[in-house]
């Protein structure tokens, strides 16, 4: 579609920063994504394999008419930002997982924790014989 599809959108991509997280491997690292999930406009996702925080935050550089104030000296990430392989379709993200409320890391949690009970006993099982 190239960058004329910027005409037709809100700007998605300039409301939300994203960053890289470590991978929960403990009970205590997944407690630690409920604590960020309680926090108002604070998502956690994971795409292909790499864990993500996502804050809804709007960029102060931002016009009314959705245009970027900066533009001339916009960071490196904006550049880089392809229209056409961005937000613009509002949820057409391939996400493994997408966690939006600490309920959902709850849930995660749960059939984490029975997973590796499973592993676990199965372990302990091939042990014995
Ligand atoms: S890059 Fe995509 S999400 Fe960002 S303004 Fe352009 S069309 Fe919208
Ligand atoms: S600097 Fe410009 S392009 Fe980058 S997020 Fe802000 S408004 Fe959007």
């Amino acid at each position: 579609m190239g960058s004329n599809l910027c005409e037709h959108c809100t700007a998605v991509c300039c409301h939300y920063v994203a960053l890289p997280i470590d991978p929960p491997e403990t009970v205590r690292d997944l407690e630690d994504i409920r604590w960020y999930l309680l926090h108002e406009g604070v998502t956690v996702f994971v795409e292909d394999g790499d864990w993500y925080i996502q804050f809804t935050t709007v960029c102060r550089n931002l016009q009314p008419d959705k245009r970027c104030g900066i533009y001339e000296t916009r960071p490196k990430i904006c550049r880089e930002y392809k229209a056409g392989e961005c937000d613009y379709e509002g949820g057409a993200h391939d996400y493994e997982h997408l966690f939006t409320r600490p309920e959902h890391i709850q849930d995660f949690a749960a059939q984490w924790q029975k997973k590796r009970r499973a592993k676990r006993a199965r372990a302990k099982k091939r042990a014995r014989l």
